[in-house]
């Protein structure tokens, strides 16, 4: 069932939040042993709260449009009380004491939060195999992964334990798992969504978004957590967009530009599966073009300088003393080292050091500066694109979902899972990945609609256009 289905139901009292939230409990229980999804869940917490949405029903008044509708957590998401280990050793045993933004917006909407997914180290990676906790298996297929970093947050909806859940996208952790997990994801335009209470990562780039079997689930969604949030300093200013009003509004008379270096280099399949999406667009009224923008093929090499010098700032406030683990020494210097090399696992030491070199005194014009150099370049390119076009499409992956094992001793061909959606990280922008198509191994492919600032109205109807074209020949 659809979250807005479950919500449709729970707000009438045809269903108690009670009876779905012990449905996802037993759900979980029953696949969690195999797939590594969720790494907390709080049973008695989670049964509390569909009591409490219940107890609303029952007064008369309104829970919200998520009413009773069970949400999976990224756990890099803070909740007051429940454990947050980014996937990571060194936030082992720490428990938040305040909940981060997006979730209280979920909590106001009637939904109910019921623990917390497996993620690759600090959202450091591709498949949520850097996870301390160990791996998270492709509900679709066991043998692969669900991709990363938001790999478990996937795999929970795409197991059917929730319709409905939180990831972050920091250079495609939200849409690249939902390309191979065959599900809908969205990054939202920076600033969307409050990152109060999300663990950073890479602050510039960060955004929460939801992941949803449905466009409307996961519009729904994000209307619930969007808007100015004054506890965010880069956080937009105005309200929520009305997502779902929008679902229905259509292509007609858009224009849209097929992105070739957001292509270029993909499986064949993918290729087959983003031309069958823009025949889908193109039929329901949008007019298509080709556009190269050369300046996207820098993106892959600015990320990596830029996401990993945030991070190298970011994570210096683990030192044993704050947050969970500490492993002692002799003295502070010496526990501070034993702590971070007992804590972080290879890739994130991997990041803190590229980060570190980056942002050292005599590198840093030639490689920090250079960056967002790069970046600025890459914005103007984008905002070209745009002068032409209302929204772009391109693959969200270059693969369907591939083996477990397959990438983790070659961090450039893992971090090359990421090269059609890093770009929207670096501009700013929004974008939206919807299942379309499959790979040569019959597993979900995605196809990825890019638009600018704040466009998450229409790439919400352009997308639910595609997500209609599913079934049509050739798709
Ligand atoms: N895979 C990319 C990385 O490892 C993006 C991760 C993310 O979006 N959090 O940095």
């Amino acid at each position: 069932m659809s979250a807005l289905e479950i919500a449709t139901r729970v707000r009438s009292g045809e269903r108690s939040a009670v009876s779905v939230a012990e449905e996802t409990l037993t759900a979980i229980a029953a696949r969690n042993a195999d797939l590594n999804v969720f790494v907390h869940v709080e049973r008695e917490q989670v049964l509390e709260r569909a009591a409490a949405v219940d107890a609303e029903v029952a007064a008369g008044r309104d829970p919200g449009i998520l009413a009773g509708v069970p949400v999976g957590l990224k756990d890099n998401l803070c909740q007051t009380g429940v454990p947050t280990t980014c996937g990571s050793r060194i936030l082992a045993g720490w428990r938040p004491p305040y909940t981060a933004t997006a979730v209280e917006r979920l909590l106001a909407a009637g939904a109910v939060p019921v623990g917390k997914t497996n993620m690759d180290e600090f959202a450091m990676g591709s498949s949520t195999e850097t996870s301390a906790y160990g791996p998270t298996r492709n509900p679709l297929d066991p043998t692969r992964v669900p991709g990363g970093s938001s790999g478990g947050s996937a795999a929970a909806v795409a197991a059917g334990m929730v319709p409905v859940s939180l990831g972050s996208d920091t250079g495609g952790s939200i849409r690249q798992p939902a390309a191979l997990c065959g599900l809908v994801g969205i990054k939202p335009t920076y600033g969307l969504v409050s990152r109060y209470g999300l663990v950073a990562f890479a602050s510039s780039l960060d955004q929460i978004g939801p992941l949803a079997h449905t466009v409307a689930d996961a519009a729904a969604t994000l209307e619930a957590i969007a808007g100015h949030d004054p506890r965010d300093s880069t956080s937009l200013p105005g309200p929520a967009p009305a997502l779902v009003a929008h679902l229905d509004e259509g292509v007609a008379g858009r224009r849209i530009g097929i992105v070739r270096e957001l292509v270029d280099g993909a499986d064949p399949e993918v290729l087959a599966a983003v031309e069958a999406a823009a025949e889908v667009l193109a039929a329901a009224g949008a007019t298509l073009s080709e556009v190269s923008i050369p300046e996207l093929r820098l993106g892959l090499s600015a990320y990596y300088l830029i996401a990993p010098a945030e991070a190298s700032s970011n994570l210096a406030r683990y030192d044993g003393v704050r947050f969970g683990l500490r492993v002692a020494g002799s003295d502070v210097t010496e526990m501070y080292v034993a702590t971070r090399t007992a804590g972080f696992g290879p890739e994130v030491k991997r990041r803190i050091m590229l980060g570190t070199y980056a942002l050292s005194a005599g590198y840093y014009d030639a490689y920090y500066g250079q960056a967002l150099k790069v970046r600025t370049v890459m914005i103007e390119a984008f905002a070209r694109a745009y002068a032409n076009a209302d929204l772009l499409l391109g693959a969200t992956a270059p693969t369907e979902a591939f083996a477990l094992g397959a990438k983790v001793s070659d961090p450039m061909s893992m971090y090359l899972s990421d090269v059609f959606t890093i770009p929207t990280n670096l501009s700013g922008h929004a974008a939206i990945s919807v299942p379309f198509g499959s790979g040569a191994s019959g597993l979900p492919l995605g196809v990825q609609l890019l638009g600018p600032a704040r466009s998450e109205e229409r790439l919400v109807a352009a997308a639910a256009v595609v997500e209609a074209g599913r079934g049509v020949p050739g798709a």
